[in-house]
């Protein structure tokens, strides 16, 4: 079930996991991008934990408006304005109720899924965080998501061409690297993993 305080542990893993890797982040996206998503994504989480704590949120709908907020003003590039429009459309999901069963918890993140697709009008195989999050919702709807099972979607991007995004430029030569942004987010489904909201 998740809960505002679940959230607030979900939110923070993923923070602290993103900044701990912020190196390896953009180093991911040295060869295929610009070398910035883990500085872009630490720098907005970084913001994010400081102003969950400023301001501690009334409700469940609030810790993700805080998120959506901080991610669009405070992150550069395009994983900043896609990542924020997923909390967004979370937060709608979420409908002001203050607890969401494990299946409302794979609608919620479903429609933060298909919000990232109108968003950055990219479908599935195109090399993006989109690879990540699609089998990642449908496994967690299933109840098979583990770790080991969102190190393997990670990996599968590495095959993948990019036709959207800066990796897109690269055409074939983005061939063979992981995608950064469906790096992040693994590490984004690992903490809610971790955070005892499927429990
Ligand atoms: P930028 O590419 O502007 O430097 P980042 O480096 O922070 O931004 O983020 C790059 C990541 O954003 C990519 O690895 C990819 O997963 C994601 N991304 C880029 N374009 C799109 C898109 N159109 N749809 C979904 N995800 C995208
Ligand atoms: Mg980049």
């Amino acid at each position: 079930m998740l809960t505002k305080d679940n959230a607030l542990v979900w939110m923070a893993t993923f923070s602290q996991e993103v900044i701990a890797n912020k190196e390896f982040l953009s180093e991911l996206d040295s060869p295929i991008g610009d070398g910035d998503h883990g500085f872009n994504m630490a720098r907005g989480l970084t913001e994010t934990q400081l102003a969950l704590e400023a301001t501690p949120p009334a409700t469940l709908t609030d810790v993700f408006k805080t998120v959506a907020m901080q991610l669009l003003s405070k992150v550069g590039g395009a994983s900043g304005p896609l990542y924020s429009s997923a909390f967004l459309a979370m937060i709608k999901a979420i409908d002001n109720k203050d607890t969401l069963t494990n299946e409302e918890v794979a609608d919620m993140l479903q429609a933060g899924l298909e919000s990232v697709m109108m968003r950055g009008k990219a479908v599935v195989g195109e090399k993006t965080m989109i690879d990540l999050w699609t089998p990642a919702v449908l496994a967690l709807r299933e109840g098979s998501l583990t770790n080991d099972l969102i190190d393997t979607l990670v990996e599968a991007t590495a095959p993948l061409k990019a036709t959207k995004g800066r990796a897109s430029y690269l055409g074939d030569r983005s061939i063979g690297h992981v995608d950064p942004g469906s790096y992040s987010s693994g590490i984004f489904f690992k903490a809610l993993l971790s955070s005892g909201v499927l429990e």
